[in-house]
C-alpha cells in the first residue's frame, strides 16, 4: 500500500522524501479514491432498498468508470449521464463502463449544464425510479465521509505521517482526509482546475457535514493546474515521463501527475525541505491515461 520513492533523481531533483499511498493498487475493477467516495452513497442506497444508481461525467470520467465497476461488483444497475453527443468512436472509459453493465446516456452540453438543477434532478429521479442520483464526481457529504476511510488507512499504514498531499477536483477527498486526521497533521491539496477559487468554500462546506472536532490543518495550492482541467503543458509532460522512467510508478495527467509535479517543483525551489517526509496520496485515475497518446508505449 506504500511506496517510498528511491534516490533516482527526476530532472536533477531527488524525491526520496516522498512516500506514496497507493490507492491505485487497491484492487478491484477500478481502484483509486472514487470507490471510497462511492462507498457511503452505496450504503445509503442499500439502506433505502434502491438498486439503481445514476450519475454524471465526461467521456473520460474516472467517477463514471468507478461507478460502473462498483455497480458490477456489488449488484447495482448503473446509468451514466455523459456530457456531449456521441461523435465517433467511444472512449475506452465508456467501453469499460458499458461492458460492466452501465447504461450510457449521452446528452447535449446544454442539458449537461442542468445537472445541479432541482427540477432536472427530479425528472431523472422519476425517469429511472427507483434510483439514487449521485452528484458528479461523487461530491457530497456521503462521499466525504467515505474518504475518512483513507485517513484511517494513513493512521494504520503510516502513523508517523504529518504532511499529507492529495490532488483536488471537487475537494471531497481532501475534506474526508482533513476530517479523519488529527490537528498534528497538515493536508495540502493541489488543484487540478484553473481558477477554482470556490474550492476552499466547497471543502469548508463538506467539512461542516462531518463529525469530529480534531481536524488536520489544510490548504489548497492553485498554481499547478498546468493550463486547466485535463490540460497538459510541456512542463507536466516532461516531468511525468522523467518521473515514470525513474520510479516505475504510473501517474495520470489529470490529477496525480499534477500532484507529483507540484511536489517536484517545490522540492526544486526549496519551498519543501528535502528532509521533510511527505506522504502523497496516489488517488488512481490510471484508466484515463488511455486518452493521452503521448503516454502510450
Ligand atoms: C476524482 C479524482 C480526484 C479528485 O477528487 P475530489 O474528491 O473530487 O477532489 C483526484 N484524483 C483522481 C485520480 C480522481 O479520479
Amino acid at each position: 500500500m506504500l511506496t517510498q520513492l528511491g534516490d533516482a533523481p527526476v530532472a536533477g531533483v531527488s524525491m526520496a522524501s516522498v512516500t506514496l499511498l497507493r490507492l491505485d493498487a487497491g484492487g478491484g475493477l477500478a481502484p483509486g479514491n472514487k470507490k471510497f467516495k462511492l462507498a457511503g452513497n452505496l450504503s445509503a442506497a442499500r439502506r433505502g432498498g434502491i438498486k439503481r444508481l445514476v450519475s454524471f461525467g465526461g467521456a473520460w470520467s474516472n467517477h463514471l468508470h468507478a461507478l460502473a465497476a462498483v455497480g458490477a461488483e456489488q449488484g447495482f444497475a448503473t446509468v451514466g449521464i455523459v456530457r456531449g453527443e456521441d461523435n465517433g468512436a467511444e472512449p475506452a472509459t465508456l467501453v469499460d463502463a458499458r461492458r460492466w453493465g452501465m447504461q450510457i446516456v449521452r446528452v447535449s452540453r446544454a442539458e449537461y449544464r442542468r445537472r445541479h438543477d432541482a427540477d432536472y434532478l427530479a425528472d431523472l429521479q422519476k425517469r429511472y425510479a427507483p434510483c439514487l442520483v449521485i452528484p458528479e464526481g461523487g461530491a457530497n457529504a456521503e462521499g466525504a465521509r467515505g474518504c475518512m476511510a483513507i485517513a484511517e488507512l494513513i493512521r494504520t499504514a503510516a502513523p508517523a505521517a504529518r504532511h499529507i498531499l492529495v490532488p483536488v477536483g471537487t475537494a471531497t477527498t481532501l475534506a474526508g482526509l482533513v476530517a479523519g486526521l488529527g490537528s498534528d497533521c497538515e493536508v495540502t491539496g493541489v488543484a487540478a482546475l484553473k481558477g477554482a477559487t470556490d474550492l476552499e468554500q466547497r471543502a469548508q462546506r463538506l467539512l461542516g457535514t462531518t463529525a469530529g472536532a480534531d481536524r488536520a490543518r489544510w490548504r489548497i495550492l492553485h498554481d499547478y493546474h498546468c493550463g486547466g482541467f485535463a490540460r497538459v503543458n510541456s512542463g507536466l509532460r516532461e516531468f511525468m515521463l522523467a518521473f515514470e522512467a525513474a520510479h516505475e510508478v504510473a501517474l495520470d495527467p489529470v490529477y496525480t501527475g499534477k500532484l507529483l509535479y507540484a511536489i517536484h517543483q517545490r522540492l526544486q525551489s526549496g519551498e519543501f525541505d528535502a528532509d521533510l517526509p511527505l506522504l502523497a496520496v496516489h488517488t488512481g485515475g490510471l484508466q484515463g491515461r488511455r486518452g493521452f497518446s503521448w503516454l502510450q508505449d
